[in-house]
């Protein structure tokens, strides 16, 4: 029997080159997204589509509004996402507080539900906008408490996460989806994406992205918004 595993996924790059990776080291893949409130709802729409040409299962949308908490750009439309270089703290506005212990818990209990030995989330560590729950030392932390927390972890079940991303960067995360055949054209990063998946050129993820293309050498598939 294949082992199971649950992948976050977001519809845009990192997490669907965490995807392709999963697959490729034989995991039977469970995907999951978080309606979350955010701005980028093209990007829902993305893992559908990249979950439905990867997967066999129905993909699994779970609704967390965090519109109600607000506190980031990303989710608090009074909040400008700010163009890439504007942003003078070293964690932007568009860090959505806790984001990634609430998306990890949810797909915790998914994972416990199908009975999945490993979560896979697109983190990464480096060419990031310096968000703290992105780093090694906190999906450690969480790997601990999901032992701890679930009957799985208690009846011996080792649940792990799983960062293939972590110490890549964009340029070497986008060679290694390119290597395994993923098409890129399916996905959406930008922070401001309109409704059918434009991108605005000019935030953070945008920038990353447009470089991680240039990097690497790969022809960018990304439609942008003309302005
Ligand atoms: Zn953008």
């Amino acid at each position: 029997m294949k082992k199971k595993c649950v992948v976050l996924l977001s519809g845009g790059l990192d997490s669907s080159t965490c995807l392709a990776v999963a697959k490729d080291q034989g995991y039977d893949c469970y995907t999951l997204s978080i309606d979350y409130g955010q701005r980028h709802v093209a990007e829902l729409k993305a893992s559908e589509r990249i979950a439905q040409s990867l997967t066999e299962h129905p993909h699994k949308v779970v609704q967390i509004n965090l519109n109600a908490i607000g506190g980031s750009a990303l989710t608090d439309n009074n909040i400008d996402v700010p163009e890439y270089g504007q942003s003078k703290q070293a964690i932007p506005v568009t860090y959505v507080p806790a984001r990634n212990t609430i998306f990890l818990s949810t797909a915790l209990a998914y994972a416990e539900v199908v009975g999945a030995q490993a979560i896979f989330i697109g983190v990464t560590a480096v060419d990031y906008s310096g968000y703290p729950d992105c780093r090694a030392e906190y999906i450690a932390a969480f790997e601990t408490m999901a032992n701890l927390a679930t009957k799985a972890g208690v009846e011996g079940q080792k649940l792990e996460i799983i960062t293939p991303l972590i110490d890549l960067s964009k340029a070497s995360i986008i060679k290694l989806g390119h290597e395994l055949g993923f098409d890129y054209g399916l996905t959406v990063s930008c922070y401001n994406a309109n409704q059918v998946g434009e991108a605005c050129g000019h935030c953070d993820s945008c920038h990353y992205r447009k470089q991680g293309f240039e990097t690497a050498g790969i022809t960018d598939p990304t439609k942008y918004v003309c302005r």
